[in-house]
């Protein structure tokens, strides 16, 4: 199992905790080399610290999704150190969750940023080195509130434009031997949901009930379950796996 994505390099944006840092350790554990590019220099410095000492081969930067020279030099930089950019995980996101009448533009552009322009600005800045090496895996980090989500306008929009993106990204660079998917989790237990209920004004715990008792499958899903299925996309042997998405929820939403 180790060597699944042996003489494979990942690159993760937004790795340094939640999803993304179990999407990282799960491509370390089976033997690829990994980036991690994140804002949050110090959960970055605790990434680093702890995957070097488990033997795994990490290069951490920090690097803002929005702006394109730091993406673009943290994929260089990977190259060079790595020699090969083979799969992208588009992972950085943030919420400015609001019901509409509330929703200020600088919430709208801070979601739409993050998470559409930060996944275009990784894509085209990997695109050159995959399209050369003729393979590539491209997997978008989408969400269920994709199908709409009270509170979620902006947030909503921004994920379900990311499964048009992949979807032309797969059109686009097919032929590359690139392929682009996408996986939509449902409710995952990360900083990000714990957010969520203290903005609501409920304990993590309550949150964590309530929304369980919606999944089919009866518990809520963790950071591994959304690796489990990134890899199943990243993997060499799904190249004719191309534009689709997964919702990784538990059971259906709607
Ligand atoms: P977290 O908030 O735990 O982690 C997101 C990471 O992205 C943080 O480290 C954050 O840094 C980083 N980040 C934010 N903005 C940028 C940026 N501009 N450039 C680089 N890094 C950035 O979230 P999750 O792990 O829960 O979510 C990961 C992805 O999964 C997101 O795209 C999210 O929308 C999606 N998702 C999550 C679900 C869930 O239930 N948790 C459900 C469906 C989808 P910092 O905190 O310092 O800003």
């Amino acid at each position: 199992m180790r060597e699944r994505f042996k003489d494979r390099t990942a690159f993760i944006t937004g790795g340094s905790r939640g999803i993304g840092k179990g999407i990282a350790r799960h491509f370390a554990e089976n033997g690829a080399k990994v980036t991690v590019i994140d804002v949050n220099e110090e959960a970055l410095q605790e990434l680093e610290a702890e995957f070097r000492d488990e033997g795994f081969e990490v290069f951490c930067q920090k690097a803002d999704v929005t702006q394109y020279k730091e993406v673009e030099n943290a994929v260089k930089e990977t190259h060079e150190r790595f020699g090969s950019v083979d799969i992208l995980i588009n992972n950085a996101g943030v919420i400015r969750d609001n019901m509409l009448y509330k929703m200020t533009d600088e919430d709208w552009d801070t979601v739409m940023d993050v998470h559409l322009k930060g996944s275009f600005h990784a894509a085209r800045a990997v695109q050159s080195y995959m399209v050369e090496q003729k393979y590539g895996r491209i997997v978008n980090i989408s969400s269920t509130s994709a199908l709409g989500n009270r509170g979620q306008a902006n947030y909503a929009t921004a994920k379900a434009g990311l499964q048009g993106f992949t979807k032309t990204l797969a059109i686009e660079l097919g032929k590359y031997g690139v392929t682009a998917n996408a996986v939509a989790p449902g409710f995952i237990e990360t900083d990000m949901t714990k957010a969520t209920a203290a903005r609501i004004g409920i304990t993590f715990d309550e949150l964590v009930q309530a929304s369980v008792a919606q999944i089919p499958v009866g518990r809520s899903g963790k950071p591994e379950d959304i690796a489990h299925t990134a890899a199943f996309f990243a993997d060499e042997a799904s190249s004719f796996v191309n534009g689709q998405v997964i919702y990784v929820a538990g059971g259906p939403r709607t």
